[in-house]
């Protein structure tokens, strides 16, 4: 910034409110991929369109004059669809006026579910590697983080006696996700079970992020947290559109929860954004009249992730199992022993290929010389990226 009459002097913050908070590792890996050139299968977004029909389907809303604030909550039809889908699937029956909010996608849900429920003082588990925006939300609460890993010798399972040894008087809030990011593992029924029983002795409330509800493979289902009676009654269930209808640049998401929690969700929601992008509300509200394009993306993209894994078969990279999202794990033991940071921006400059360092999804930096590739990317793409990656 620059203006003729402005001081020279330095302006002063004070300290931060997120101290330790840089650029995410996805915006560096994805600019560094674009000076560099790079097939990026870094950032998870796909590099393909979402459906015309999806697109004609929002022209038509603003063409209908969709173009002013929609309801706080969001529009009723996108909010009965979203009920009526998870009953579907889940068998649980959300109230769409009181108990569903559709938000700027999941990443607002989240802050807001966080800002809502959690006081200063109190401590939320945050189950690790972790989605990065989970500890920063805690953090602008007054929330204390406390990290519990994911068990990366038994395929990033939960650890749940570890989750019940963290539980104190203090504790608020459990913050999952399932299929997840970054390491694609899914909750398996015991992990239901274990839970319930957690929620059962200690009656603490559960933010469940289950953006990749419909990228499951190999046959298993989607074991959200709503199929659950007990655990439905505490918890915030959040997705997002981004994901299911590639449409990721639109954030649309939503948050589903009892109407006490939603209550207090509502009370944030409508000060940090109020209500959500109407055209694209009311786009996604009749496009859900179809079931095929979400239930269609597990099959879309697993076919992605097989091609995938038989090129890197092919490479010096081990793959790590693989059962949802559009992530895959991958150790480079066999190339070399360097910090996973420092390999993965080598990886970029020297062959080309952009992926994400896992280290940054921990708080300390654990570093198991680990790398996420996202594989929600054209064919020629993963072409393209699997042949530089068989050079390293
Ligand atoms: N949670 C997880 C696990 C994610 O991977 C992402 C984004 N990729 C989000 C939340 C944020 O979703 P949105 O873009 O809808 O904010
Ligand atoms: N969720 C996406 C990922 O994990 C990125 C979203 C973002 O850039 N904030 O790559």
């Amino acid at each position: 910034m620059t203006h003729s009459t402005r001081s020279a002097r330095a302006t002063v913050v004070g300290p931060s409110r997120l101290p330790d908070v840089g650029v995410t590792i996805f915006t560096v890996m994805s600019q560094l991929a674009a000076e560099h050139d790079a097939v990026n299968l870094g950032q998870g977004f796909p590099d393909f369109d979402c459906d015309p029909r999806l697109q004609q389907l929002v022209t038509r809303a603003m063409a209908d004059g969709d173009n002013q604030y929609a309801p706080m909550a969001g529009i009723a039809p996108l909010r009965h669809a979203i009920a009526a889908k998870i009953e579907r699937l889940h068998g649980c029956r959300y109230d769409a006026d009181q108990e569903i909010t559709i938000t700027a996608g999941a990443t607002q849900a989240i802050l807001t579910a966080v800002l809502a429920l959690v006081r200063p003082g109190d401590e939320v588990i945050v189950l690790e590697p972790a989605y990065d925006s989970y500890v920063p939300s805690v953090l602008l609460a007054g929330g204390n983080p406390v990290c519990v890993p994911l068990d990366h010798d038994r395929g990033y399972r939960v650890d749940w006696e570890r989750v019940a040894a963290a539980i104190t008087p203090r504790t608020r809030l459990l913050i999952l996700n399932s299929p997840h990011n970054p390491t694609g593992s899914i909750f398996a029924a015991e992990d239901i079970r274990a839970l319930e029983q957690i929620v059962g002795a200690h009656g603490i409330f559960l933010l469940a992020d289950e953006v990749y509800e419909h990228i499951v493979f190999d046959g298993e289902p989607h074991r959200s947290v709503a199929s659950s009676a007990e655990l439905a009654a505490r918890a915030l269930v959040v997705s997002s559109f981004g994901k299911t209808f590639h449409s990721t640049g639109w954030k649309i998401g939503y948050c589903c929860a009892p109407a006490a929690l939603t209550t207090e969700f509502r009370k944030v929601h409508q000060f940090n954004v109020f209500a959500v992008n109407h055209p694209m509300q009311s786009g996604i509200a009749r496009y859900l009249d179809d079931p095929a394009p979400y239930l269609g993306l597990a099959a879309f993209y697993q076919a992605k992730r097989d091609r995938f894994l038989t090129g890197l078969s092919r490479t010096r990279f081990q793959a790590l199992p693989c059962q949802g999202t559009y992530f895959v794990l991958a150790n480079y033991h066999a190339i070399s022993s360097e910090p996973d940071a420092q390999f993965a921006r080598r990886l970029l400059i020297e062959h080309g290929v952009a992926s994400i360092p896992l280290s940054p999804f921990y708080q300390r930096g654990f570093d198991n010389r680990v790398i996420r590739f996202c594989f929600g990317k054209r064919d020629q793409t993963l072409t393209a990226g699997l042949d530089r990656l068989a050079r390293a």
